[in-house]
């Protein structure tokens, strides 16, 4: 069976992070960012990688970004960005969508938007670690 292909738009901690555990785990992962610099930085562990914005509708097609069965939005901070970048993903017909949000009120934006996945790094991390030492014997939480 094909592996799944992943796209991940905005390579910061997060982002980057996400892809480089895709591509530990065997999968083949294209690296989108505005930033030359950090794309740079990424473009020796993943697939592919390019310098691009992600609310530049016609780059996104010109790189078939439509075939990816997977496309995660990793751009928090600038909240017009991630659901601008969202929605494109979306229009293009990804098969699943998920993207990261700041705040509460930016993942109801983003749900309303028919994402697939909100995903709070920061805050379900929180929740992790205080699994993790309240039961110091759980292996994963
Ligand atoms: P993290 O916590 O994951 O480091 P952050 O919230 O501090 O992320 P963000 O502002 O979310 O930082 O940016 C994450 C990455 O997304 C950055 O590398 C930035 O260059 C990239 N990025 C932001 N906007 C766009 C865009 N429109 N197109 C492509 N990449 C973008």
């Amino acid at each position: 069976m094909k592996k799944q292909q992943f796209v991940v738009i905005g390579l910061g901690r997060f982002g980057s992070s996400l892809a480089m555990e895709l591509i530990d785990q065997g999968y083949e992962v294209l690296g989108v960012d505005r930033n030359e610099e950090v794309v740079s930085n990424m473009s020796s562990y993943l697939t592919h990688t390019v310098v691009a914005d992600a609310t530049d509708e016609e780059m996104l097609r010109s790189i078939g970004i439509r075939n990816f069965d997977c496309g995660i939005v990793a751009i928090g901070d600038d909240i017009q960005m991630s659901i601008m970048a969202t929605i494109l993903l979306k229009e293009m017909g990804i098969g699943t969508v998920v993207s990261k949000a700041i705040s509460t009120l930016h993942g109801r934006a983003l749900e309303k938007l028919g994402v697939d996945k909100v995903v709070y790094p920061e805050r379900d991390m929180g929740i992790r670690v205080a699994h993790q030492l309240v039961n110091p014997n759980l292996v994963d939480y």
